[in-house]
């Protein structure tokens, strides 16, 4: 570790040294439609500017490659000079170890946007700068496009990607990778057939597999190289019909909602292959002035209507307002908030950490001693926080449990809630950061406590930064073991350490 630490500052240092000569010379390697952009452009601000503003990284230069080759000599040029590098896309990562870059290279992969589909239908090719929205719409096009063509496909597809529709495809799937139709086919990654990644040492290589390292791009991928594109299954679309019910709690009804979602769906029974819940807590003073809500959301697909035995059991403990809205699949994002329209695709200028725990169940303690804490947090005179949301994400799971628990890096199978509060503030010094923090973790603790598990089991691209690799990538030891066997053989410098660092 101490080997790889003065690697890294050796690298920082020497950043500074590379004039613009040096990248004149990177870019008669590059092809014709790679962009080079200096700091003081408009273009380079925008390339820079990150959804979540703290401990953010800074590059002295961003680059854009125009083909996957581009992405090669930049390393290599990167090599050349012994500048750090990082690839960047929809910019959503937010984890404080991305601060520990502080000069290099951006590789901005936006130009890498390319989405082909097999003949057959089965897979498609999709650009290591592809957005998840993009991905989804162009699947959902495929077969009108095609039948106007002539061509092979009659049937529009799908497949997984994050949800929320600003964020890039590939950072999810590295991570794991969650989304609405991981309960019908597993996680993001789970559906990757070969991937193409340019590794430290600047070669380009395919991964399927054949390969040990494609065990470990499943869900600690950012530690292993830059994907220029990968091959994914696809499916013809199943159910494009969604319903959704939202029905608005008072903060009084905590212990009552959670006790019942655990009845309905994680003690005595599993989530239906077919329904989402989500929750969200934020305060909204027109619907009570006092205190945060629960806005749960239950989400059905095929239907245009939740069905009564989901909504039912909730109806009867009495929320303040609910509301059903029906469409397809493309709507989920802006009913939950998250569509290219909604704040968290804004660069708001705002601090965004996160404090995630994944858990098997809820403890209706637990939900109310942190409810009792994010309330305190979002209303309290002078809060820095009053926009904080608190979230809790349950997904069906069938497809992810169908998948051996230790088929991939994404260590967390066995988990089935996804919840982490959302600390929004706008930057002012690192006291306000120390509060944060501080809170984050504190709520993060009682839902820990309030699990009985024996480790903290965390999200890596919802992670603050705190965690430890064991939180990011599971406690067992056979799981650290082979990922830094990996890292020792295909990263040995410790160049892909700036997201959450294996070591
Ligand atoms: C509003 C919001 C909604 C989200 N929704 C979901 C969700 O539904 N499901 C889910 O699983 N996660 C979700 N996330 C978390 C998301 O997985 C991470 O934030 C992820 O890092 C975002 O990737 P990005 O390309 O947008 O961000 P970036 O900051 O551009 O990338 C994050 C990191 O990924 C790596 N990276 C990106 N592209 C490449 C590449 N081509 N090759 C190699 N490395 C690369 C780099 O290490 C980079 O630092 C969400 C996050 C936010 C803020």
């Amino acid at each position: 570790m101490h080997h790889l630490q003065l690697k890294l500052a050796a690298l920082l240092a020497s950043a500074a040294a590379v004039s613009c000569q040096n990248y004149t010379q990177l870019a008669r390697t590059l092809s014709n439609t790679a962009q080079i952009y200096q700091p003081g452009s408009a273009a380079f601000n925008a390339a820079v500017l990150r959804w979540s503003n703290f401990s953010t990284p800074v590059a002295n230069v961003v680059v854009v490659p125009g083909t996957e080759n581009d992405v090669v000599e930049t390393v290599k040029f990167a090599n050349e000079y012994s500048l750090p590098f990082l690839a960047t896309n929809g910019v959503h990562g937010s984890i404080t170890t991305l601060g520990k870059m502080t000069s290099g290279i951006e590789i901005h992969m936006s130009q890498l946007n390319s989405i082909a589909v097999a003949q057959d239908g089965s897979t498609a090719t999709i650009g290591g700068g592809v957005m998840s929205k993009n991905l989804t719409d162009a699947l959902w096009a495929v077969g009108r496009q095609t039948a106007y063509d002539h061509h092979w496909a009659s049937t529009d597809l799908e497949t997984v990607t994050g949800t929320c529709e600003c964020v890039g495809y590939m950072g999810p799937g590295l991570g794991g990778g969650h989304g609405w139709l991981q309960g019908r086919y597993g996680l993001v990654s789970d559906q990757y057939v070969s991937l193409n990644v340019v590794l430290a040492n600047g070669s380009l290589i395919t991964v399927d597999e054949s390969s040990e390292l494609f065990w470990a791009m499943k869900g600690a991928g950012h530690n292993f190289g830059i994907v220029t594109s990968i091959i994914s299954k696809v499916y013809d679309i199943q159910y494009p019909n969604y319903a959704m019910e939202t029905l608005i709690f008072s903060g009084d009804q905590v212990e009552d909602v959670y006790s019942l979602a655990n009845q309905q769906w994680f003690t005595n029974a599993s989530m239906p292959v077919d329904l989402i819940n989500w929750s969200y807590w934020y305060f909204d003073p027109t619907i009570d002035a006092e205190k945060p809500v629960i806005a749960m959301y239950l989400i059905q697909e095929g239907v245009q209507t939740v069905d009564a035995a989901h909504t039912n059991p909730f109806l009867q403990l009495g929320p303040i307002a609910t509301q059903n809205v029906s469409g397809t699949y493309r709507d989920l994002a802006a009913w939950t908030g998250i569509s290219l329209n909604d704040t968290p695709c804004q660069k708001t200028g705002n601090a965004n950490p996160r404090f995630p725990i994944y858990l098997k169940s809820y403890n209706a303690t637990a939900q109310r001693q942190v409810y009792d804490l994010f309330n305190q947090a979002t209303t309290n005179a002078s809060t820095p926080f009053s926009d904080a949301l608190f979230m809790f994400e349950g997904y069906s799971q069938q497809g992810v449990k169908a998948i051996g628990q230790n088929a991939t890096a994404f260590a967390y199978r066995e988990d089935n809630l996804l919840a982490a509060p959302l600390l929004t503030y706008a930057p002012n010094g690192p006291a306000v950061d120390a509060v944060a923090s501080e809170l984050g973790n504190k709520i993060r603790q009682i839902l820990f406590e309030g699990s009985g598990e024996i480790s903290l089991n965390t999200y890596v691209n919802y992670a603050y930064g705190d965690e430890t690799p064991v939180a990011w990538y599971g406690s067992e030891q056979w799981r650290q073991n082979r990922l830094s066997a990996l890292k020792e053989d295909f990263d040995p410098a410790g160049q892909f350490s700036f997201y959450a660092p294996i070591m």
